[in-house]
């Protein structure tokens, strides 16, 4: 992990115990050495707690102490007021980028906070623990800058990169249309060519941090006569208050309120040849490359979502009463309380060996589609068996599992849709590679 990430981290240590905390960091507690000695989730007392997990080091768990304190202080006591407005503050934004937030897993010389995959992973499962889905944190700094170190000009990458780690520039990608979701390829957002310019005309739907975003990539046709569809899609930068570049709704969605996703709409914007992302007609090449990545953070989000509510419905089942007796004590809670742990546990063991993998660079699509299709589907169970838990209290808005039931359902849909997961690679009109081989 970077100095900066860990120095940062030590910063916000010391912020709370004070000098002594800096000079005796939590590391004497984790010594360890290349994590074998650490609990794993279902030997922890909590499956939250810090300091567990052998794909993690003492240095992880400094970085996560300062994540769940700033989600603690500068997010949680804000996001109800933020789910009112459809949208997290800018400030907010900002905050994160000094505490060295934002594109954690970013390349230094790209102008990145240059730390590991795990300490990226870290900030994204702090967020689901914090239960605050506002933040379009995740997508900014996993999915959108990795576009632009990978396949951007050394321009671009200096140009966007430095200002998304400090939260000045806030990113969205541009890929679903009113009438194009899975089936990406029939999209109708086009750009053509006007000399050395482009000329972008479409819609999107759906778009995430589309409101507060100053870049999108957006994905465009741009050669309708190729072999097929999939071979003349391009990406393109395209900033806001681009003349032409309309932010339309906020969308009214049943979960995830606090985050502003968007309509957003393209009137013969005119592009310089410098906002084209990439090479020309690669788009698709470019997204098949970046899904793997997107589903194993969709798939973390929603394990870590599960903990985060398994310990909510822990916490409530001990302190409910009924017939007399606290519902804790009761064999069925607790037979119920036993087979979500159990698959929530197993789930975690498939998760982190995806992200191990991922960072060793040997992630497959089909694994990584697998994570995302067995995580997502356990988020929901895990959320319906916990809201029955939680009784009539489970339907009202100011519970947390409530809320989580609501956004449960993002995952099933987003980064490839369930349903999708299962289907055979016979046409290659699919977004993505099947699981069935
Ligand atoms: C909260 C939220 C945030 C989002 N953020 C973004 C974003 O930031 N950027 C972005 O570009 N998009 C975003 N999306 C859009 C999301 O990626 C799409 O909704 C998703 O790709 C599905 O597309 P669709 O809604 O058009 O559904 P459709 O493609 O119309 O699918 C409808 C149903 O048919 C099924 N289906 C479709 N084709 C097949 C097939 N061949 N075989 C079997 N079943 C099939 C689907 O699985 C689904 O169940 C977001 C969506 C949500 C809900």
């Amino acid at each position: 992990m970077a100095a900066r990430l860990l120095r940062s981290s030590l910063r916000l240590w010391g912020g709370r115990g004070g000098r002594g905390a800096l000079r005796s960091p939590p590391a004497a507690r984790y010594s360890h050495s290349g994590g074998e000695e650490r609990l794993e989730t279902p030997s922890a007392e909590k499956l939250t707690d810090i300091g567990t997990r052998r794909i993690f080091s003492s240095e992880h768990d400094i970085f996560r102490e300062s994540v769940r304190k700033f989600f603690r202080e500068e997010v949680i006591p804000y996001h109800a007021e933020w789910e009112k407005a459809g949208e997290v503050s800018r400030e907010l934004w900002e905050k994160a980028g000094k505490q060295g937030l934002l594109g954690v897993h970013t390349a230094q010389h790209h102008g990145g906070v240059g730390g590991d995959l795990y300490s990226a992973a870290v900030v994204w499962e702090e967020q689901a623990y914090s239960n605050c889905t506002g933040p379009g944190f995740s997508l900014h700094s996993n999915i959108v800058m990795p576009y632009i170190t990978h396949y951007g000009s050394k321009e671009q990458i200096d140009r966007f990169i430095p200002q998304m780690t400090a939260g000045k520039c806030i990113g969205a990608i541009a890929m679903t249309e009113p009438g194009a979701g899975s089936d990406l390829q029939g999209i109708k957002t086009n750009a053509r060519k006007d000399k050395s310019d482009w000329i972008l005309n479409g819609s999107k739907v759906f778009i995430s941090n589309g409101q507060l975003s100053d870049i999108v990539i957006v994905v465009a046709a741009t050669n309708r006569e190729a072999q097929s569809p999939a071979h003349g899609i391009s990406l393109f930068l395209v900033e806001s208050g681009m003349r032409g570049f309309i932010k339309g709704q906020k969308l009214h969605k049943i979960g995830l309120k606090a985050q502003d996703t968007s309509e957003l709409f393209f009137e013969d914007v005119r592009l310089p040849s410098t906002a084209l992302l990439g090479e020309e007609n690669k788009g698709f090449y470019y997204i098949m490359q970046e899904l793997p990545q997107e589903r194993l953070v969709v798939a973390d989000l929603a394990v870590s979502s599960s903990e985060f509510m398994f310990e909510e419905t822990r916490n409530y089942v001990r302190g409910r009463k009924a017939f007399g007796k606290v519902i804790a004590h009761l064999q069925t809670v607790q037979h119920k309380l036993a087979e979500l742990k159990t698959h929530i546990c197993v789930t975690r063991a498939f998760v982190d060996s995806c992200l191990q993998l991922h960072k060793e660079k040997r992630l497959d699509s089909a694994t990584a589609s697998m994570a995302k299709y067995w995580a997502t589907a356990l988020q929901n169970t895990v959320a319906y068996d916990c809201l029955q838990l939680h009784g009539g209290w489970g339907y009202m808005w100011e519970y947390p599992i409530a809320r989580l039931g609501a956004c449960a359902k993002r995952g099933l849909i987003i980064a490839i849709s369930r349903p999708l997961c299962h289907t055979r690679k016979k046409s290659p009109r699919h977004r993505a590679p099947s699981l069935c081989g």
